[in-house]
């Protein structure tokens, strides 16, 4: 018997190439993408647009099918985060962020990461594979009937790739599933408010000219090239004047006054100094952007500590005394562990690197203790 295919998720061109592979017209995925996504169909068998022949072959050979949801956590603060079983069956994390009308979905795009950046708890649980485009939209679609059931008051408006995993190494699911959340036929939601996260893939960035119409936010947080090599290793490949580049051009192909998000986690004594926001200042005049501050979350054995509160309110003033537009992103869900860099899911680590940085740990442990001795 051969496989059966999942429609959740596929995009409108391989819907339309679908659809005409079976001698129909192309608007058969028009059709089929408003009754999944707008009528939240779920039976085949029903959709009456569809003749009986074409409605029993779909039912025969095709499935609307979402991630298992294997746990459920809610945080006092209204955030929920998701533990969900990928289709490679690792298990990965998507988290709602409610706050006053607006309610942000963060969702994952791999199982695991494989880059390692050096404040990331996704990062060290190493890397499984891409999530496929269904598993990506699977989260959205799971979590909009979940606010539908719970909480019929709101709907979901924004959706972010900050989640699990680096989107742009997953390129062509990341630019389709977007793409699915921006269409008015499926999810509906403006491109401002569909915002792809990089660590800073600077040619998947170039790749995304004409490709995407998405919002870009990038994973800055150092804007000299020698401390960013330490934090977030991929500068060594891709350094900032390239980084910055890339940015502009993305910016330049989008239609209207569109500004790029420089992510900044600030870490004690590593990135927050005067010195620091006196580079990022003269960094960020270069190109319309905005920043957004994220108090670093700790996770065990980081080695890496959040600064005082005033020193982050501090920071964030030298910012906004120069013009810069610099929002401050208030820890969310931290008693259910779905802040930012704390989504580890449970992912078959096909880098070791899990096991490497576990070695290196006791084996610093060892050497205290040997130097107590
Ligand atoms: N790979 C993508 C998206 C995932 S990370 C990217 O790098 O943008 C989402 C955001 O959380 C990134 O800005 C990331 O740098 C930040 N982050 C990671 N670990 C963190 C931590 N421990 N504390 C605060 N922010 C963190």
């Amino acid at each position: 018997m051969s496989q059966s295919i999942n429609l959740l998720g596929q995009s409108r061109s391989s819907l339309e190439r679908f659809f005409e592979d079976l001698g129909e017209k192309k608007f058969r995925a028009k059709q089929l993408l408003q009754w999944i996504y707008h009528h939240n169909g779920r039976d085949f068998s029903q959709i009456t647009v569809f003749s009986k022949a074409l409605r029993d072959h779909l039912s025969s050979v095709a499935t609307l099918e979402t991630p298992k949801v294997l746990e459920t956590h809610r945080s006092h603060d209204g955030t929920v985060r998701w533990l969900l079983q990928s289709s490679l069956e690792d298990a990965v994390e998507a988290v709602l962020i409610p706050d006053g009308k607006r309610s942000t979905l963060c969702i994952s795009s791999q199982a695991g990461c494989a880059l390692d950046c050096s404040f990331c708890a996704t990062g060290k649980q190493g890397f499984n594979g891409n999530l496929t485009t269904s598993d990506i939209v699977g989260q959205t679609y799971l979590v909009k009937n979940w606010l539908r059931e719970h909480q019929p008051d709101r709907s979901l408006t924004n959706v972010v790739f900050m989640g699990m995993g680096e989107p742009l190494l997953n390129f062509q699911s990341t630019v389709d599933a977007s793409s699915l959340f921006m269409d008015d036929d499926a999810f509906g939601l403006s491109k401002r408010r569909v915002t792809i996260s990089t660590a800073g893939v600077v040619p998947m960035i170039e790749a995304l000219i004409g490709q995407s119409e998405a919002s870009l936010a990038v994973s800055l947080h150092a804007a000299n090239d020698s401390l960013r090599d330490e934090l977030v290793p991929l500068n060594k490949k891709h350094p900032l004047e390239e980084l910055l580049a890339a940015c502009k051009n993305y910016l330049t192909s989008l239609e209207g006054r569109r500004s790029v998000t420089f992510e900044y986690t600030l870490i004690q004594d590593v990135n927050d100094q005067d010195r620091h926001a006196k580079e990022l200042i003269a960094f960020t005049r270069r190109i319309r952007s905005k920043v957004n501050l994220i108090p670093f979350n700790p996770f065990p054995r980081s080695g890496y500590k959040r600064p005082s509160i005033d020193r982050i309110k501090y920071f964030q003033s030298l910012l906004l005394n120069n013009g810069v537009v610099a929002t401050l992103r208030m820890t969310r869900g931290d008693d259910i562990n779905a802040a930012c860099g704390q989504l580890v899911g449970n992912v078959k680590d096909r880098t070791r690197r899990k096991l490497r940085h576990e070695r290196d740990y006791w084996e610093s442990i060892a050497t205290d203790i040997s130097n107590l001795t």
